[in-house]
């Protein structure tokens, strides 16, 4: 396993925290936490918000630039007196006064990062640049949705958090990853230059409700394709491994970094490792047993496995996944058809 460790530092700053606002220690200040959101619009930022919102003690501002996300997906909360949304592009700068920033604004879907790959790095290193500053400024502690593509094509299986990666640096995939390596790199900076609170989660697949229907991922591709009587369509060779975690699963573990002591970066995701064969097939079964799986072509740089090590999460955070994907898969494959306008099963 090739090494780490050795130059990384120390991930503990000697640098005091920037100062809060005054409001946080005044004994009527109305909310506890004032929460920023960013990506709020999209599938589990929209989820993470609905969580967020039962605790009344939170107000909730989310910011998105609706490129994947949509306001459909926040529409119980428009208008409630908690809640705020704001369209925002986090490559600008954004002045509100906040106590914890989620900053998860970013595609995620390798057809809509791969689409515009400089705005993909833009969003990944001026966004997160932002966002840091916002935290500087106004003392917010800041989580960052890093993800399991920082590992590349891993040479270590599974993947543990200290594991270094394998990334192609100008490949197609590279925005994203590589994006998303320069994410983390400047939440590190940050803490030790600045001592800005750090938490950064590497997600590993996560698949749900509220997924876009047609939005290239895998889980989101399978079910669409099941339910519409289409080939599922396996990208060669099929044996390429994920790890599916729910998105309640998910959000649960990025509540969790928030609020505990841990900097990270820590894995969440379902270790319950699949080919994309066996995914195929399992949806079949479940969706719909007459559909065909057809083989076609694959995209460049594909990782060939992905399974995340979660003991970290565990110990420092008392987290695992309780949803299995046999179980998962049918809440999901009942959302998209209520939004394909299909009867219920
Ligand atoms: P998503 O595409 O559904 O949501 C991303 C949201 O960010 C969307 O609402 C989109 O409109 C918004 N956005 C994109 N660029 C923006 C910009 N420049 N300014 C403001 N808003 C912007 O994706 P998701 O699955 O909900 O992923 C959320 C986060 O989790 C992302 O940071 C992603 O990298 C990370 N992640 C997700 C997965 C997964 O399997 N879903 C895996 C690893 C990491
Ligand atoms: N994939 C597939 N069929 C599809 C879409 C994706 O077989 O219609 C495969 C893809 O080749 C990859 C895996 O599913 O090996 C996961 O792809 P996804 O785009 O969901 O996410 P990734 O983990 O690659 O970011």
């Amino acid at each position: 396993m090739p090494s780490n460790n050795a130059s990384n530092g120390s991930p503990h700053t000697t640098k005091p925290a920037p100062t809060p606002s005054p409001l946080r220690a005044s004994k009527f200040f109305q909310s506890n936490m004032r929460i920023l959101v960013t990506g709020g619009a999209g599938f589990i930022g929209s989820h993470l918000v609905d969580k967020l919102m039962e605790n009344e003690k939170n107000e909730v501002i989310v910011v998105d630039n609706y490129f994947t996300g949509s306001k459909d997906n926040l529409r119980k909360w428009i208008g409630h007196p908690r809640f705020e949304l704001i369209r925002h592009d986090v490559t600008e700068t954004l002045l509100v006064e906040v106590d914890q920033i989620y900053h998860l604004a970013c595609p995620a879907s390798p057809v809509f990062y791969k689409h515009n790959p400089v705005k993909t790095i833009k969003t990944n290193v001026m966004g997160t640049l932002n966002m840091l500053g916002l935290a500087k400024r106004v003392g917010a502690r800041i989580l960052l949705t890093s993800t399991s593509e920082v590992y590349g094509d891993p040479l270590v299986h599974p993947q543990p958090e200290s594991y270094w990666g394998n990334v192609n640096p100008i490949g197609v995939r590279s925005c994203y990853d590589e994006g998303k390596r320069v994410a983390e790199t400047l939440m590190f900076d940050y803490h030790r230059q600045h001592g800005i609170e750090i938490r950064i989660a590497r997600i590993f697949n996560t698949y749900g409700p509220r997924m876009n229907i047609d939005d290239g991922r895998v889980v989101s591709n399978f079910i669409a394709q099941a339910l519409r009587d289409e080939p599922l369509t396996v990208q060669a060779p099929g044996t390429q491994t994920r790890s599916f975690c729910y998105v309640s699963d998910m959000v649960d573990g990025l509540m969790r970094l928030m609020e505990g002591k841990h900097t990270g970066p820590i894995n969440i995701g379902n270790p319950g490792e699949f080919t994309m064969l066996e995914l195929a097939e399992t949806v079949k079964e479940i969706v719909n047993p007459k559909v065909e799986i057809k083989m076609v072509e694959n995209t460049p740089d594909d990782p060939r496995q992905r399974k995340p090590i979660i003991s970290q999460a565990n110990e420092s955070l008392g987290w695992e996944p309780k949803v299995k994907l046999r179980d998962g898969l049918p809440h999901m494959v009942e959302d998209f058809r209520q939004r394909l306008g299909l009867p219920k099963n």
